[in-house]
């Protein structure tokens, strides 16, 4: 084969500002990190809670290390599974208060390995047009007709429901937090839809885990409507500082799981010290919620001083800056990473074209005259953008 298409792939790239540098840090305790040698404010990572680097949490994966070894050798199904995957699943379960739940290798696993073992190809399946590539990507695996809502526009939602004769059933698929603008899935509204016209509805939690909610279960605790919510869909990887994913539910549905989602079947289980430290982060999420309490402070004090900047008005720690061209966020973030900021740039094909943006991630670990200095930069930066 002549392998030329691929350069001038990748000279196109860099042509149109989607080149993308992967960078080393070294992260570090407290939402810091170290960039080519300075110690900056990671701002780019969904370690909301700071929990990765929590001494207790770090102990309780060195115990399991050391009892357990690394890997854990093959998938849970083939080889049965360690008790630190046991104790996991049933801290989950209690977390959420539902009836079971099943580990996955990825939060994206949990949202592909979910979706298409219960979407079936007669379906049709109603997904958000921001949701995450891993749940778009377990609609279309399934087979099933898919239909794009937009969120904004819920009337339209509703005339496609009223419209559809499916053979088989229907689905509303949904992130609880867009991971990209920050805002929130309309879940009651969604919820009174699903009922009304006898749907599925599968929410995808992974930036609404210990960051929403009185008890940190998430936005569908936010807008109480966890006992309608049949399938709630969750990471490790965000809040709760690990790695791997999670399907709450009914047992009848962990069971259907563990026969038929493929990334659960054919995939390797997660490492037995991920699931002792996450356990441990769930037990922390619960005895201390001044760590959301404080998240959510500084979330709405930062978006309050960057009115009219935003992307998208949202709620929460993930806030996304307008820039518009790609290399205009690329020159934002590279700005704010000289002042001591590490901000992720944004771009398509994240994003729709036109849309490139700055994304703040705010963490515990930050502090109110940080964040407010930060805000300074930014409205610094757009405004001399705008006047230029
Ligand atoms: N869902 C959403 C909304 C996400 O933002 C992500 C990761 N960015 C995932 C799922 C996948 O989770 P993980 O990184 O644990 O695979």
């Amino acid at each position: 084969m002549n392998w030329d298409w691929l350069d001038a792939n990748l000279q196109r790239l860099r042509d149109e500002g989607l080149w993308r540098d992967v960078r080393t840090i070294a992260s570090l305790p407290d939402g810091w990190c170290e960039v080519d040698g300075r110690r900056v404010r990671n701002l780019s990572s969904n370690d909301y809670l700071n929990l990765a680097h929590d001494s207790r949490v770090v102990a309780a994966a060195k115990e399991a290390l050391d009892d357990a070894g690394v890997g854990s050798g093959a998938s849970a199904l083939v080889s049965g599974r360690s008790i630190w995957h046991d104790r996991l699943e049933t801290t989950i379960r209690d977390f959420e208060g539902t009836q079971a739940a099943i580990l996955f290798p990825s939060g994206y696993a949990a949202n592909v390995g979910c979706v298409s073992a219960l979407v079936q190809d007669q379906d049709t399946v109603f997904c958000d047009r921001l949701n995450h590539a891993s749940l778009v990507d377990g609609c279309r695996m399934s087979g099933a007709r898919l239909r794009v809502y937009r969120h904004d526009r819920l009337e339209v939602l509703e005339r496609e429901l009223h419209k559809s004769q499916p053979v088989g059933r229907r689905w509303i698929v949904t992130d609880s937090v867009f991971s990209m603008d920050g805002d929130l899935a309309p879940l009651p509204a969604l919820c009174d839809l699903a009922e009304r016209f006898d749907a599925g509805l599968i929410v995808d939690e992974a930036h609404g885990t210990g960051v929403f909610g009185t008890h940190g279960r998430g936005v569908c605790e936010h807008f109480g409507v966890e006992h309608r919510i049949a399938v709630r869909i969750g990471t490790l990887s965000k809040a709760i500082g690990t790695l791997g994913g999670f399907v709450a539910c009914s047992n009848s549905l962990r069971d259907w799981l563990w026969h038929s989602a493929r990334m659960q079947v054919f995939s390797t289980a997660l490492p037995p010290a991920i699931c002792a430290a996450a356990v441990k982060s769930f037990e922390l999420i619960r005895k201390e919620p001044e760590r959301r309490e404080h998240l959510r402070a500084l979330s709405c004090q930062f978006r309050g001083s960057l009115c009219g900047r935003l992307s998208t008005e949202g709620y929460g720690p993930i806030v996304p800056i307008r820039a518009g061209t790609p290399d205009l966020a690329q020159q934002f973030a590279a700005n704010l990473l000289e002042d001591g900021y590490l901000v992720g740039a944004i771009r398509p094909p994240t994003v729709p074209h036109g849309t490139s943006r700055l994304r703040v991630c705010l963490t515990f670990g930050c502090e109110m005259d940080e964040i407010h200095c930060l805000a300074k930069l930014i409205l610094a930066q757009t405004d001399s953008a705008q006047s230029s």
